[in-house]
């Protein structure tokens, strides 16, 4: 237990909400989470299929009209083509990463996983034995790891490479380019690749591209994926993983031996969100473009920040070097002073140093309000 790790944004916002608890007013902008609420056509189809009667265990990887949805949906998006054998249905998109790693990685592997990243893989990789080794994401190369350097850090040893993109905590995104050179180095070294796809559809910049648009790479890559971000689904816990042929039995033993199944009447729901319009979708992405604007703009007007464009996701991760305090001393007067939960750079990884991460998935309102209370504290220090 003492090599697995937590989530920084859980600890954060159980803090914020004992303070509100105890009448203070905080804004939150730590937590990744959409404000939106869930379409109703999905709200209603989970309360149909609970009149319905889908209140049973169904089997293990999803039931079969799910899979199919998911296979056609990727297909239809024109993301992948894959077999509905291949995919497994989680509560959440989390269980995919949890037991892809438990299903590869033991003492003796090593997993290259991104510095900033989201706090998981380093935690699940320690956990599983196996040796996370960070490859920098660095601000002067917008956030996107360097191919180069990638290829550096392989070695006989080297089980899995972790990839997410648009990424979690900076808003970056792989270029076709980057993706064509990782590919290649996947299939040279024999690399099986995590491929975190969660913000796929929040993007603002050009279109997702993957790395499951590589010859060879379908067969070695684990596609993850899942209703919390695209369609305001954090609560429902549904997800689903892409698997290459010879982890579908494994990972559906670690499903029975850990949640059995996910729950019936919400994936009946998941259906009719793959199926549904599309509207919602963008709707929260154009709202979500509009804060985007507003918050890197803010954050480039206060002295000693200064914040690059994301491209996806709701997040922006600017730097505060020039202010000279540490990323955790900043988080916590911002809360304490500013009333802004917001999250240390560096609960994403030693690389996170000298940077905050806001989400931005608050109002616009919300977002002025948190903007005028960071100036005024650090214009204090
Ligand atoms: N992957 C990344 C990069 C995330 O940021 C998150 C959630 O914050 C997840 C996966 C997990 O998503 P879920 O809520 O579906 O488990």
């Amino acid at each position: 237990m003492g090599r697995l790790g937590t989530e920084s944004a859980f600890e954060v916002l159980a803090r914020a909400r004992a303070m509100e608890a105890e009448g203070r007013a905080i804004i939150h902008l730590e937590i990744g989470e959409p404000d939106f609420d869930t379409p109703e056509h999905i709200r209603d189809a989970a309360k149909a299929a609970l009149d319905a009667g889908h209140t049973h265990y169904v089997p293990a990887p999803g039931i079969l009209p799910l899979r199919e949805a998911v296979a056609d949906f990727l297909e239809r998006t024109g993301r992948l083509r894959t077999d509905p054998g291949r995919v497994i249905v989680t509560p959440g998109a989390k269980p995919i990463m949890f037991f892809t790693i438990l299903a590869l990685c033991e003492e003796g592997d090593e997993v290259i996983l991104p510095d900033p990243g989201f706090p998981m893989y380093q935690s699940i990789v320690a956990f599983s034995g196996a040796r996370p080794v960070p490859v920098p994401l660095r601000e002067r190369n917008g956030f996107r790891l360097d191919p180069r350097e990638l290829a550096s850090l392989v070695t006989e040893r080297t089980r899995l490479l972790i990839l997410s993109s648009p990424h979690n905590p900076c808003g970056s995104a792989l270029t076709h380019e980057d993706l064509e050179a990782i590919a290649a180095l996947a299939i040279e070294r024999d690399l099986i690749v995590l491929a975190d796809e969660i913000y796929w559809a929040i993007r603002y910049e050009g279109s997702h591209t993957s790395i499951l648009d590589f010859d060879g790479m379908p067969e070695r890559t684990v596609l993850l994926d899942g209703w919390s971000k695209t369609f305001a689904m954090t609560g429902w816990r549904l997800g689903f993983g892409v698997f290459p042929p010879a982890l579908v039995e494994p990972v559906t033993r670690l499903v029975v031996n850990s949640v059995s199944c996910t729950s019936a009447h919400g994936q009946h729901a998941a259906i009719a969100a793959l199926t549904g319009p599309w509207e919602p979708v963008e709707r929260m992405v154009a709202e979500l473009r509009r804060r985007r604007e507003v918050i890197v703009d803010g954050l480039n007007r206060i002295p000693g920040l200064h914040c690059l464009r994301p491209e996806g996701a709701f997040y922006v991760f600017p730097s505060i070097a020039e202010l000279g305090l540490p990323a955790s001393e900043a988080e916590r007067l911002l809360l304490r002073r500013a009333g802004v939960a917001c999250l240390a750079g560096t609960g994403f990884g030693a690389g996170g140093e000298g940077f905050l991460r806001f989400s931005y998935a608050n109002s616009v309102e919300s977002i002025r309000l948190a903007l005028n209370a960071i100036q005024a504290t650090f214009a204090d220090l």
